[in-house]
């Protein structure tokens, strides 16, 4: 194994002695934030890019990026938090703390005093404090630009129509939905209202899942075979939660968690499938799959020929991983669909000895998946450009997902007509100019 953050080595060269193909090492190295710091964005200039003296360039940040340049809290977009869960307590509201063009301006929420407490911590102005009741009356705020869906599946179409009613972005959690019928209506709603709308997959955003599918299409594996991906846990036994409620949740494990192993091979292949066959079963007796799935194995075949295989479970001990197998090389990320902690593994035959393989640990610089998702939204209302994991992205999952509960079902195949073409159901790659 070794350490691409090694003192003594710079990472393009460290790469380099590790038998990568240059194409991965200016992949890797040059890998920068989403937010390109070149563009003139509305309001005026950016400021100027801080550039390091040499004495502040130790080899180690060779082609870093360099420091972000970030706009002034006065000019970022303003976003309001829809439902103060765990996902946005724990995890998106302390990444506005990394966000170069997003800030935090209003809170919706059920409980008044929790939202208080909130907007105290993050300096939020408490006359932009919602309830559900009076969420249209955000129509009237200026200082929301964007809305941020965090609430039970279900309650996504609502918040999402009413938000764009109110003239507001939408960026919404997955799934998108419980259905493909309440995609199309967000979808509908969002290109009536002329808003913009993004389905929340954040490890499209994540470095390591772009340095992957970056390998791919530059061939770096071969070509590809067959991909393998699993993401499950085993749910706890609190029955009142609302994963556990068809009605809330719109299925188990494979809306909540099955979604990130087929929207990935989706995005590492860039197809789209033509036929899908799946197993599902539940624990008999168990509480907790009264109404909802246990698990998933599903089996897509896309059009050139790419095999993929995935599992998810509510039911085995937490797993989030993917291998790409090429017929020259295999890498993965495991973990893969992880908050963080993500490790990218690449193994191919050594170019010296026949009999030796060079397995290559590649660790790249963290960054937060919710501030770079929240930044590209951003960034695309700015540029005014389509969001790259648009409302058609989020649908086309659940049309696959629907097909896949129906091969567990029947048993039968699903078949799909061909697709023409790379990545169809998503806008600009992340950090893209219009
Ligand atoms: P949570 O249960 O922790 O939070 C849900 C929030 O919705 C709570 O504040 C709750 O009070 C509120 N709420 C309003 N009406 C409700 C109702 N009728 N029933 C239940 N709660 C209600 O859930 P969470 O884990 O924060 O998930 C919220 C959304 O985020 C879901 O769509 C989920 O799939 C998604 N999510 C995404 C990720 C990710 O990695 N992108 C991770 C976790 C959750």
């Amino acid at each position: 194994m070794f350490d691409l953050f090694a003192k003594k080595f710079s990472r393009r060269k460290l790469l380099t002695t590790t038998g990568l193909g240059l194409a991965t090492v200016s992949g890797i190295a040059l890998e920068t934030d989403s937010v390109s710091a070149q563009q003139p964005i509305k309001g005026g200039e950016l400021p100027p890019q801080i550039k390091f003296s040499p004495d502040e360039s130790p080899i180690t940040e060779e082609g870093s990026g360099g420091p972000p340049t970030a706009l002034p809290p006065e000019r970022r977009l303003g976003f309001a938090i829809v439902g103060l869960g765990r996902l946005a307590l724990e995890e998106i509201m302390p990444a506005f703390g990394m966000c170069k063009l997003a800030k935090p301006t209003a809170l919706v929420s059920g409980d008044a005093a929790k939202a208080n407490q909130i907007a105290q911590q993050y300096g939020i102005n408490p006359k932009n404090i919602y309830n559900y009741q009076n969420y249209d009356t955000i129509l009237n705020n200026p200082d929301v630009d964007i809305i941020y869906i965090v609430l039970p599946n279900s309650m996504h179409l609502e918040y999402t129509v009413r938000g764009a009613k109110a003239g507001k972005h939408i960026l919404c959690e997955k799934p998108m939905a419980t259905s493909q019928a309440e995609c199309q209506q967000m979808i509908d709603a969002c290109k009536q209202a002329n808003r913009k709308l993004m389905i929340a997959y954040r490890c499209q955003y994540d470095p390591h899942h772009r340095a992957v599918i970056r390998m791919l299409r530059n061939k770096e594996l071969g070509t590809v075979k067959v991909i393998q991906a699993d993401n499950g846990q085993n749910q706890s036994n609190d029955l009142s939660q609302w994963r556990l409620k068809k009605a809330l949740a719109g299925g188990g494990c494979l809306p909540d968690v099955g979604i990130y192993c087929l929207n990935a091979t989706r995005y590492l292949t860039g197809e789209e499938p033509i036929e899908i066959s799946a197993r599902m079963f539940s624990t008999p007796g168990d509480p907790r799959f009264k109404e909802v799935e246990e698990s998933v194995t599903f089996q897509i075949r896309y059009p050139s020929g790419i095999l993929a295989i995935c599992s998810t479970s509510y039911g085995y001990h937490e797993a989030r991983r993917f291998r790409v197998f090429g017929s020259d090389a295999w890498a993965q990320l495991d973990p893969a669909f992880s908050y963080n902690g993500l490790r990218m593994t690449v193994s191919r035959k050594s170019p010296n000895n026949n009999m030796a393989e060079n397995v290559t640990d590649i660790r790249m610089s963290e960054k937060s998946q919710f501030a770079l998702e929240m930044d590209h939204m951003a960034d695309c209302v700015i540029h005014n450009k389509r969001p790259h994991t648009p409302g058609e992205e989020g649908l086309q999952d659940h049309r696959l997902m629907a097909a896949i509960y129906e091969a567990a079902q029947t048993g039968k195949t699903i078949t799909f007509p061909p697709v023409s073409g790379l990545d169809v159901t998503r806008g600009p790659a992340p950090g893209s100019r219009p």
